[in-house]
């Protein structure tokens, strides 16, 4: 595979930052339950590293860190979803997600549309939702650990996911913020 990369890798690749290997993804979370492994890897982790009611965060950017270092542990991917502001434009409620929250919905793997994404969404129910209203922090205010419909993928392969990849984290962070506003 790498044979004729010499060339190449002079140029710059930025625009493989772009292109997600949602295949990869999808095969990777496969299908069938994982509330036993859910479990299994929660004892693993130290009790600080689990998300909970009631935890605080200085800024959002901390809460997302935060719950997507618990993702790469648990073995699953995580993308920014519904957020409110106020009227001054702060976020005061968010929520983090799996990616396979939702559905996707019909017609959408038209062929006119560039990057259409294989069925990786099965209704996951996975989540962390902060607010905050209350103390200028973002509180945790409701936590869903297990997940339905996937399986979760083994802690050594976590960094093929979106959200683990170092050059895309950002990258995939700033495109949820986009999908989601
Ligand atoms: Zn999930």
């Amino acid at each position: 595979m790498d044979k004729d990369t010499s060339i190449h890798d002079l140029t710059p690749r930025r625009k493989l930052a772009f292109e997600f290997d949602e295949e990869k993804e999808e095969e990777l979370l496969g299908n069938g339950g994982s509330e036993r492994l859910i479990n299994e890897r929660h004892s693993i982790i130290s009790e600080e590293k689990i998300p909970k009611i009631g935890m605080e965060f200085d800024d959002e950017e901390a809460a997302y860190t935060f719950y997507n270092e618990y993702a790469k542990v648990v073995g699953f991917s995580i993308r920014k979803h519904a957020l409110r502001r106020d009227n001054k434009g702060t976020i005061i409620d968010r929520i983090f997600c799996c990616p396979c929250q939702g559905h996707r919905q019909k017609d959408k793997r038209d062929v006119h549309v560039k990057s259409h994404r294989p069925e990786t969404r099965n209704g996951c129910l996975a989540m962390m939702r902060i607010d905050g209203r209350c103390t200028g922090k973002y509180k945790v205010v409701s936590f869903v650990a297990s997940h339905n419909g996937h399986d979760l993928v083994s802690p050594t392969k976590t960094h093929f996911l979106r959200s683990h990849r170092s050059i895309t984290a950002a990258l995939a962070s700033q495109a949820d913020d986009l999908d989601s506003s």
